[in-house]
Order: C-alpha cells, then sequence, then structure tokens
C-alpha cells in the first residue's frame, strides 16, 4: 500500500486533486501500470517540465545560470522535500514518486535535475535518517521550499572512488567540532545553506574513523572555492568547500561517531536511483528530440523516419532507454518495500547512465550537422548525460558494488 502524505502543491491549484490523491492511493504496485497517484505525479512534473522547464534550459546552459526561479517552483510543487517524512515538513512521498519525478524534471532540464538530486537524496535524507530532533528542525524543515538548499560534501581532491580515504578532519574540543580540510566537486556548493559533510574522528580506524555532521553555512572558517566551469549540467554550481578551524556544535553529528562511511553508502545507494532518473529522463529529451526532427527532415525525396537505418536507431534508443526505466523501477520498488537495494540501484544507474550516453549520442548523430550546434539541444544533452556515468560512482564503481553483491548471492567469497 502506497503512504502519501502533504501531497504535492499543485492541488493548490485544484483543491480537489488532493482528495483524488488520497483516494488514488491504494492499490498494488506493479511496473506495468504505474498506481494513478505517480501517474498523476509525473503528469504534474511533465507539464511543469514543459511550461517552466524546457523553455530555459539552453540559457541555464549557456550563461551557467542557477535556475533559482524554477527550483522556488519546484519547492512550490513539493519537490524539493518530495521524500522527506511529512512530519519533517517535506511531502512524504516514496522512492517511485521521487525517481519519476527526477525523470520528468531532467527530460526539461539537466541542470534543475541535479539540484533537486543533490538535494533531496543527498542532504534532506542523511538528515532525516540520522539527525538528531533539533537538527532536523533546524536544517530539514527550512529546507522543503526551495528557498534554502543543501548540499553533500564527501568527495575531496585527493579522493573520489576511494571515500574512505578521507582526509577532512574533525576533532572534538569541548562541546564544539573543529573540522579541518577541504571537499572537492560538490554540487550546490554555491548556493547551499546546509552542507552534509564527511569528515574523518578517527584516522587510525580508516573508513571506520569517519563520522557525519551538518555544517550550516555561512559559518566561521567555512569558505567556498571556485566554480567549475564544467561540460554540461552547466547550471548546478560545483565547487570546492575549504574548512579551516571551522567550529560547529557537537550536536550536529550525524548518528554516532564511526557512522559516517556506512551513512556515506546508504544515502549514495538510494541517490543512484535518483542519477538513474536523472540519466533517463535527459536519454528520452535526446530520443524525443531525433524523432521529432526526423519525422520533418527530408533526404532523398521522403522524412528521415521512412529510412530503416534510421529506424534501427530509434528502436536501439528506445529499448536501452526502457529497459533502464524498469531497472530504476524496481530498485525504487525495492526501497519502498524496505528490501535490499544497493544492487539493483548500482544497476539502475550502470545501464540508465550509459543508456542515456549512447542515446544522445545517436540523437547526434540522427540530427546529422543540426546535431552538432547549440540551435538544437542534442549537443547540449550529450553533454549533459556524460556526467551520469561519474558521479555518485563512475560506471567502474558501479560495477564493483554489482559483481559484490552478485558473488555474495552465489556464495562466493
Ligand atoms: C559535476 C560533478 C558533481 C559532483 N558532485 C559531487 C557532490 O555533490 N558531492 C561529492 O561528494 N562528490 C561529487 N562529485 C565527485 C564524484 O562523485 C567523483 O568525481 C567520482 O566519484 C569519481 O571520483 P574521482 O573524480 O576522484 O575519480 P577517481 O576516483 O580518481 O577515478 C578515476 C578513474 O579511475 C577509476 N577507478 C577508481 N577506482 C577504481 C577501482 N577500484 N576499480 C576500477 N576503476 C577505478 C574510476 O572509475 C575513474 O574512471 C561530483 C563530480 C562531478 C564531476
Amino acid at each position: 500500500m502506497l503512504r502519501f502524505g502533504r501531497l504535492l502543491a499543485l492541488p493548490r491549484q485544484r483543491p480537489g486533486l488532493r482528495r483524488e490523491y488520497a483516494a488514488a492511493a491504494t492499490g498494488p504496485v506493479n511496473i506495468i501500470d504505474l498506481p494513478e497517484t505517480h501517474q498523476m505525479l509525473r503528469q504534474t512534473c511533465r507539464n511543469f517540465a514543459e511550461s517552466d522547464l524546457k523553455p530555459m534550459a539552453a540559457v541555464t546552459d549557456k550563461e551557467h545560470r542557477y535556475p533559482k526561479e524554477q527550483v522556488l517552483k519546484m519547492g512550490e510543487l513539493g519537490l524539493m522535500g518530495i521524500a522527506t517524512p511529512e512530519e519533517n515538513g517535506g511531502t512524504g512521498l516514496d522512492a517511485l514518486a521521487y525517481a519519476i519525478a527526477m525523470e520528468e524534471i531532467s527530460r526539461g532540464c539537466a541542470s534543475a535535475g541535479v539540484i533537486l538530486s543533490a538535494h533531496n537524496s543527498l542532504y534532506l535524507s542523511p538528515i532525516n535518517a540520522y539527525g538528531r530532533p533539533e537538527v532536523i528542525d533546524k536544517f530539514v524543515r527550512p529546507f522543503t521550499s526551495g528557498e534554502r538548499i543543501g548540499c553533500f560534501a564527501l568527495s575531496e581532491p585527493g579522493n573520489g572512488s576511494d571515500a574512505g580515504a578521507a582526509s577532512t578532519t574533525a576533532k572534538l574540543v569541548g562541546d564544539e567540532y573543529v573540522l579541518n580540510g577541504t571537499k572537492a566537486w560538490i554540487t550546490n556548493g554555491h548556493e547551499a545553506e546546509g552542507i552534509v559533510v564527511f569528515a574523518t574522528t578517527d584516522k587510525a580506524k580508516k573508513h571506520k574513523g569517519i563520522s557525519a555532521f551538518v555544517v550550516p553555512k555561512p559559518t566561521p572558517g567555512l569558505s567556498v572555492g571556485k566554480k567549475e566551469d564544467k561540460l554540461g549540467i552547466r547550471g548546478s554550481s560545483t565547487t570546492y568547500l575549504i574548512f579551516e578551524d571551522c567550529r560547529i556544535p557537537k550536536g550536529n553529528l550525524l548518528g554516532k561517531e564511526g557512522e559516517g562511511f556506512k551513512i556515506a553508502m546508504s544515502t549514495l545507494d538510494g541517490g543512484r536511483i535518483g542519477i538513474a532518473g536523472q540519466a533517463v529522463g535527459i536519454g528520452q529529451a535526446a530520443l524525443d528530440v531525433a524523432v521529432e526532427y526526423a519525422s520533418k527532415r527530408e533526404a532523398f525525396g521522403a522524412p528521415l523516419t521512412k529510412l530503416q537505418s534510421i529506424q534501427i536507431k530509434l528502436a536501439d534508443m528506445a529499448v536501452k532507454l526502457e529497459a533502464s526505466r524498469l531497472l530504476m523501477y524496481k530498485a525504487a520498488l525495492l526501497k519502498d518495500a524496505g528490501r535490499p537495494y544497493t544492487k539493483e540501484a548500482a544497476m539502475a544507474k550502470l545501464s540508465a547512465s550509459e543508456a542515456s550516453t549512447f542515446i544522445a549520442h545517436q540523437s547526434i548523430q540522427i540530427l546529422g550537422g543540426m546535431g552538432y550546434v547549440s540551435d538544437m539541444p542534442a549537443e547540449r544533452h550529450y553533454r549533459d548525460a556524460r556526467i551520469t556515468e561519474i558521479y555518485e560512482g563512475t560506471s567502474e564503481i558501479q560495477r564493483l558494488v554489482i559483481a559484490g553483491n552478485l558473488l555474495k548471492e552465489y556464495d562466493i567469497k
């Protein structure tokens, strides 16, 4: 049975819709027909992406502009706290709903997609799961409207895939932790007013000595480095965060000392479902452009869609996309059922990210010269798709996660 709490805010425009959602929130979940609730959510997000995201996606990309207005609107729709429990001020929807929202938002604008994803699954989710009540009051409740956003700082200049090698330190001095070190590649780092930070409290214990904290921004001793000039998702900021004797209350520790690595890995499991959603959304956008262009462009006296070689490309694109979407649904449904989903989330992310790059590549090919210039969105989809193979664990790391879990299932050590 699905549980829906504070429902998406769009029903404000149609008050009866809230009751419709509630009435529809029954029945088994399957992946052939999404529950009516989720279909309504998809339509809400799709309408918003068409009206508010797609028209500004090229400018957002070109000018590296943070889409503030659109983020606020995502807040009004309940998306900036979509998976945060109602009692913590969120919308209280499930992982399947989050995946669907990620797909539709990213189909309109991949930058908005990653802002949504880093905020919900990397920032809010570990605080909801491990924060003390006073930390939730301060760092979750005011962060669900889109006015304030958060970020997740795990990677460092010296380690990304090897996250357990964190060199940022946190030392308990009286009632405060003092943080020192540099975090790299932090999505939303420029705009964020709250940061989930991973730092070692006991270096000798290696990854078991890592702890997780919430740090408000600004805080004395915390500075933000330059924004990276990226290939894609250019509307989202990516920055260094530098901690120099940065003091935070000891109550800002998430969970217990030494639980940070576990918190990071479980957060990334959930996050990978969102990145799969982002990749599927970008792939869908690239397929949309290819089909539309091919149906209008004529070569040798007929539209491109009449050419079998183009049809074969479109078929390959559609198959990879649908397979990835189903893997994403499966991972989300397992998470919602409270069952293990680490392997399936890695499979969904791996499949969707590689599919998205493939589809965006083929989309450019179908558009020919028009695929290579910024007058058409195909080249942006290609640049945006590429990051999904890198962040929240590269494709190589996903394969290691999948193989590790697979071998365990065969009882092979
Ligand atoms: C735009 C962007 C946004 C990001 N946002 C965030 C964020 O918000 N928060 C955050 O903490 N981080 C973030 N990251 C960091 C991201 O998660 C890392 O870049 C990623 O995990 C890879 O780490 P790395 O760049 O250090 O590469 P490395 O770990 O140095 O890897 C380099 C290459 O070696 C391969 N490799 C490494 N180890 C193995 C292995 N054991 N087996 C096989 N191959 C291996 C990798 O797959 C890769 O191909 C972001 C990065 C980018 C580019």
